[in-house]
């Protein structure tokens, strides 16, 4: 990129690293103090955004590459926000309803200096939901004395959240899965799909990949997953794991229950580790980090890799992939139609305004059709995987917007 020094530098560390003790009344009336931090990285493109992490192994290390990664993600899909994140050490499940109330107050009455819809814009990450941003939104008003509904994104919609953000992060996804499509010549109809992860994005990736006529032909959750070559329908196979507590695959023929195939029959049983490796087209991560690494790469047989989750591909299984040819669209752009709604969320509040969910995906497609080309076509240019080519894109807008005085 030929990048100037000074901003190499500047973008070398975050801008400003908050560290601060929660004490919190427990219920049995002794104080425990909860460490939580704040990484704010970069603001070049506007306020701060990221999510707020309820974890026990959370580290100030990961908090602040996370708020990096923020800063590459939004920059990517072009909006004007920066990077940030928080986190609490702390088991949430252990806590009362009573305490992680508590908890969460605390946390903002020692960081609300720092943020604001104009400054940093929390949201929800790992372990933390709409309830808790509302506590957050609320405590965050009660000490600056006005509303400021924009503080926070990812709030209930009853409490200004945005339509749509439920499956924002997959049909961002899917947006791109078409483009990339166009580029190489798929037809949905003659492309499989896994899908690793039925949470939130797996589940609506499935179900939407599905509806575009995309033959899914493997799914899984924690416990593990089904295979079929002859396909999978996502929410008959839902409903089975509603029913019977493990996703079940062979309802295309309205026969729904695990016990009621034949053993020989086309559904199979699949770890997630095998699931990684299916001869499939497509192969989507969407569950937890660190999933394809040096160990298991050489035997992943998917042609593209959309990255819904976080950080599924380790660095050198990524290097590994690029020396296979194999294509990643890699997790900044694939899962950032999320922060994108979380954005229209922010901008909605700012101006009293609420957009259907029609309005909302009318915005969304756009913004990752045009984000998909331009990663796209910077890759081609520099002659780098998509990966570097987000980086590049997003590195590009951010040194351009920074100020070396
Ligand atoms: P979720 O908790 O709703 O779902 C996670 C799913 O993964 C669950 O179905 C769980 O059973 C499954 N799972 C857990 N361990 C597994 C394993 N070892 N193998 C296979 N599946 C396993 O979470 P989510 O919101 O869908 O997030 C999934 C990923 O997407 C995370 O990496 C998250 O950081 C990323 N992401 C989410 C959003 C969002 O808007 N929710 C946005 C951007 C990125």
């Amino acid at each position: 990129m030929n990048l100037d020094k000074n901003i190499y530098e500047i973008l070398k560390q975050p801008d400003r690293v908050l560290t601060v003790s929660i004490p919190v009344k427990m219920d049995n009336g002794e104080v425990k103090i909860f460490t939580g931090y704040r990484s704010q990285y970069n603001n070049a493109l506007g306020p701060y955004k990221g999510g707020i992490r309820y974890h026990w192994n959370v580290t100030l290390d990961e908090v602040k590459a996370l708020s990096f990664w923020m800063t590459i993600k939004c920059a990517t899909v072009n909006i004007p926000m920066g990077g940030s994140k928080g986190g609490i050490i702390v088991n949430p499940k252990e806590l009362s309803p009573g305490e992680l109330e508590r908890m969460s107050r605390g946390y903002i009455q020692k960081i609300w200096r720092e943020i604001g819809s104009d400054k940093d814009v929390p949201a929800p990450d790992v372990y933390t939901n709409p309830t808790i941003m509302g506590w957050m939104r609320d405590e965050f008003e009660k000490l600056i004395g006005k509303k400021d509904p924009g503080v926070i994104t990812g709030k209930a919609i009853a409490d200004g959240g945005s339509e749509g953000r439920e499956k924002a992060t997959a049909q961002g996804g899917v947006y791109c899965v078409r483009e990339l499509a166009k580029k190489k010549g798929l037809k949905p109809t003659e492309t499989t799909v896994a899908v690793q992860g039925m949470g939130n994005v797996g589940g609506y990736m499935a179900k939407l990949l599905a509806k575009d006529g995309y033959k899914i032909v493997a799914l899984s959750d924690s416990k593990g997953g089904v295979y079929n070559q002859d396909g999978v329908d996502p929410d008959k196979a839902e409903e089975i794991k509603k029913a019977g507590g493990m996703l079940g695959c062979y309802c295309l023929g309205g026969v729904c229950a695990l016990e009621e195939m034949p053993k020989d029959g086309p559904c199979k049983h699949v770890s997630n580790e095998d699931l990684l490796e299916l001869p499939v087209d497509i192969l989507v991560p969407a569950a937890l980090e660190n999933q394809i690494t040096k160990e298991n790469v050489g035997r992943v047989k998917a042609k593209y890799i959309v990255e819904m989750a976080n950080g599924p591909t380790t660095p050198e299984a990524d290097e590994l992939l690029k020396e296979r040819g194999i294509i990643v669209v890699p997790d900044v752009l694939a899962n950032a139609g999320g922060v994108t709604v979380s954005c229209f969320e922010w901008e909605q509040n700012n101006k009293g305004e609420r957009w259907t969910e029609e309005q909302v995906l009318a915005k969304l497609e756009p913004m990752m059709v045009n984000a998909f080309n331009e990663v796209w076509d910077t890759a081609e240019k520099y002659g780098v995987t998509l990966r570097e080519g987000a980086f590049v894109k997003a590195i590009e807008r951010v040194a351009n917007k920074t100020v070396i005085k």
